[in-house]
């Protein structure tokens, strides 16, 4: 199967990165913003750190004066996938993101910046270098589902073959794994692939 690191992120080429501080400068998250600083204050490693470098901005319009095409590009794609609540949306500015769009904390950014893009399926701002890159590693992840779905047909001939009760388990167990890692992808529509 591979680690995280070894199926993606070491794999991700940083080179197509060409610095234009726009993922830094509009940024928001799935978790509202008075949820992120509860879970701070519960020792939420990943709460702390986000909070650690992001500055919320006033308002959604104070945001679209920063980067209005970023900002309506994130409202867009969480709409399309319906999961878009402006009265649950923050958006931050890092507080280390210089004028010429360079990192001043580049040595000490945290986890969460060094695995940025950190999925197939992260929302980058229109133009950022790994917009191809990531259209790929989602084509990658298809194909895989799609080739566990034809396994799944396979052994679901398989069980139709008499077989001793300890092979059908085994069969079902593979089944069952299987299934569970099509689930995984489920909410970016693996059903559909
Ligand atoms: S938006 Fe993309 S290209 Fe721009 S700094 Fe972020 S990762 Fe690099
Ligand atoms: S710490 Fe640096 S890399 Fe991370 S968001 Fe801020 S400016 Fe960007």
């Amino acid at each position: 199967m591979g680690s995280y690191e070894e199926n993606y992120l070491d794999k991700r080429p940083q080179s197509l990165c060409h610095m234009c501080g726009k993922c830094c400068r509009v940024v928001t998250t799935s978790t509202p913003y008075e949820t992120l600083k509860k879970m701070a204050e519960e020792n939420d490693k990943g709460a702390i750190d986000f909070l650690s470098i992001f500055v919320p901005y006033e308002s959604i319009e104070a945001a679209r004066q920063a980067d209005s095409e970023v900002v309506d590009n994130i409202i867009n794609r969480l709409s399309e996938d319906g999961n878009y609540i402006e009265d649950e949306t923050t958006f931050y500015c890092c507080k280390y993101l210089q004028d010429d769009n360079l990192c001043s904390n580049y040595e000490n950014r945290p986890v969460l910046c060094r695995h940025c893009p950190s999925s197939p399926w992260s929302i980058v701002p229109p133009g950022c270098g790994f917009e191809g890159w990531l259209f790929w590693k989602r084509e990658e992840e298809k194909e895989k589902i799609r080739r566990a779905k034809e396994e799944l047909l396979e052994l679901k001939l398989l069980k139709k073959r008499k077989n001793s009760p300890e092979t059908l388990q085994k069969i079902e167990a593979v089944e069952q794994k299987i299934l569970r890692n099509i689930d995984m992808y489920k909410k970016y529509g693996s059903e559909n692939w």
